[in-house]
């Protein structure tokens, strides 16, 4: 099994692997009311960093208000738990879930129902396993956003990320994307969208999507390579008016578009304003850009 490691962190203990079991009685595995992150560790000179950890336990914390639990720990415990769970299972770079779930309660409102928190990590490669991915836009729309709290990463919202990415690659694409409820792009199953024309790069506002963590990192290094950036309503028709696409996210990091259905971004190749930006990325997540050191946390500090 590809996730297999010596240890997961469950409800305030290491526990070996194979024994970091939950009960069938369980709200969250029946109704989608868990709240997770997805966080990745690089090797840098220093030794192994956490990107972006502090942003990622606030919106994990975030995540729980929404759904109303009362974590019974403090954030500061839980990136230490998570610098520990990384030493204790020797790996350099991987990637990092914690989740929060709610135990023991079968009706759907879920108030007094226990609350559990664990922390699993792997070693894991890029999402998306290729240089410049097909995209299919998704006949499901990304959900409303007076249906849910789009800023919270709840479980339940990932089976319209399911349903779409399964949709897109049955029809031989890479990857899917959503449309919101009035008809403009919003993201991909697990990445935030961007378009690039020129030295301006454009990406769906806040609303309809979870505004990535990554999503954030690109506006400060695009800003800093001396692009525009401006987030703005895109329709599919407009799609046809940029060089360049790609995603981003933790798990897919830059992942450049070559084909979003019939359209093709120049040769359906990474571009080179999406070349220049991944190779900025890539030298910030380890610790080769001395500006953005804020943005790691060492695992051994
Ligand atoms: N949108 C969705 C739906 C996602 O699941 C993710 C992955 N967390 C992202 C965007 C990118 O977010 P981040 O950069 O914080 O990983």
């Amino acid at each position: 099994m590809p996730y297999e490691t010596k240890y997961i962190w469950l409800d305030g203990k290491f526990v070996p692997f194979a024994q970091a079991k939950i009960h069938i009685i369980n709200h969250s595995l029946h109704y989608g009311s868990a709240v997770f992150e997805g966080i990745r560790c690089y090797k840098t000179a220093k030794g192994s960093a956490v990107f972006r950890l502090t942003e990622h336990i606030d919106r994990l914390f975030h995540s729980g208000a929404v759904m109303g639990m009362k974590i019974p720990y403090k954030k500061v415990e839980i990136i230490k738990i998570i610098k520990e769970l990384i030493r204790k299972n020797k790996l350099s770079e991987c990637y990092i879930r914690p989740i929060i779930f709610y135990g023991n309660c079968m009706k759907v409102d879920p108030h007094g129902a226990s609350v559990h928190f664990s922390i699993i990590i792997w070693p894991w490669g890029k999402l998306l396993n290729k240089d410049s991915v097909t995209v299919k836009t998704s006949p499901f729309i990304r959900i409303h956003p007076q249906s849910s709290i789009m800023s919270a990463k709840i479980s339940g919202h990932y089976v319209n990320s399911s349903i779409s990415s399964m949709q897109a690659t049955k029809a031989g694409y890479d990857e899917a994307l959503l449309l919101d409820y009035r008809g403009n792009i919003a993201e991909g199953p697990g990445e935030n969208i961007f378009f690039v024309k020129k030295k301006i790069i454009n990406t769906p506002k806040k609303g309809t999507i979870l505004p990535g963590i990554t999503r954030d990192s690109i506006e400060k290094i695009v800003i800093d390579l001396g692009y525009k950036f401006v987030q703005k309503e895109i329709k599919p028709k407009d799609i046809k008016n940029y060089e360049e696409a790609f995603f981003t996210g933790t798990a897919a990091e830059v992942n450049a578009i070559g084909k979003i259905d019939n359209y093709k971004f120049g040769q359906g190749k990474e571009g080179k304003a999406v070349k220049e930006i991944k190779e900025k990325y890539i030298r910030i997540i380890h610790g080769e850009e001395k500006k953005y050191e804020k943005w790691l946390s060492y695992i051994n500090a």
